[in-house]
């Protein structure tokens, strides 16, 4: 293997600065970019301290660089802003346990098999989804700042298909467990229908909700 001159090239190749400029509210963390010979196309960034750190290959146009510098620490910053949520993934999970325990369970008769509850930004076209086999669902962030009768029921709906995989009657009877169920399927769609999403009444909430 051939060594490279450095890895990390923090003024290497008469690349821009290597902090970024950021807006200078005092709410945006410090950018340090630290170029790599080594790394071929892939960005990626992660906290360090008070900064985030993103690991760029070197010799990229630096208006894509920049580019796609800020669209990562956006996302850092989301994720950020999404764990600290006082519904994280733990209490997201938590909750979603204390649902199942409240309303699922004393039907089903035995433990649900779930594992993880956690919020995702990569779904707008659905509510929510489950993986039944490995027990894990994911929650669109579309609904952070939802009301939590609305989050309960469509953690319900999705706890729900740990039991049933289908939509069919025993699911639905199950699923309708929480007392404002309908009340908040009204919401998500009247919420869908606002946001100019197609719901023909019939869909659940882990189809697709339609084009944005
Ligand atoms: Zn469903």
């Amino acid at each position: 293997m051939t060594q490279q001159p450095s890895i990390f090239d923090l003024s290497g190749a008469g690349g821009p600065s290597a902090v970024a400029d950021r807006p200078a509210d005092g709410t945006q963390p410090r950018i340090v970019i630290r170029r790599s010979a080594r790394r071929r196309r892939t960005l990626s960034a992660r906290r360090e301290g008070d900064a985030i750190l993103v690991m760029v290959p070197a010799g990229m146009d630096p208006q894509v660089e920049r580019r796609q510098v800020n669209a990562l620490v956006e996302k850092v910053l989301r994720r950020e802003a999404r764990d600290r949520h006082p519904d994280g993934p733990i209490e997201l999970t938590a909750r979603a346990r204390r649902l199942a325990a409240r309303y699922i369970e004393p039907l089903v008769g035995s433990e649900l098999g779930l594992t993880e509850v956690r919020w995702v930004s990569n779904q707008k076209h659905r509510w929510a989804s489950c993986t039944p086999a490995t027990g894990e669902i994911r929650m669109s962030d579309m609904m952070l700042g939802f009301p939590s009768w609305v989050v309960d029921h469509v953690l319900i709906h999705e706890l729900c298909h740990l039991v049933h995989a289908n939509h069919g009657p025993e699911f639905k009877m199950l699923a309708m467990a929480h007392p404002r169920a309908e009340e908040a399927d009204g919401f998500l769609a009247g919420w869908s229908w606002a946001n100019g999403r197609q719901s023909d009444g019939d869909s659940s909430l882990d189809d697709d909700l339609g084009k944005e």
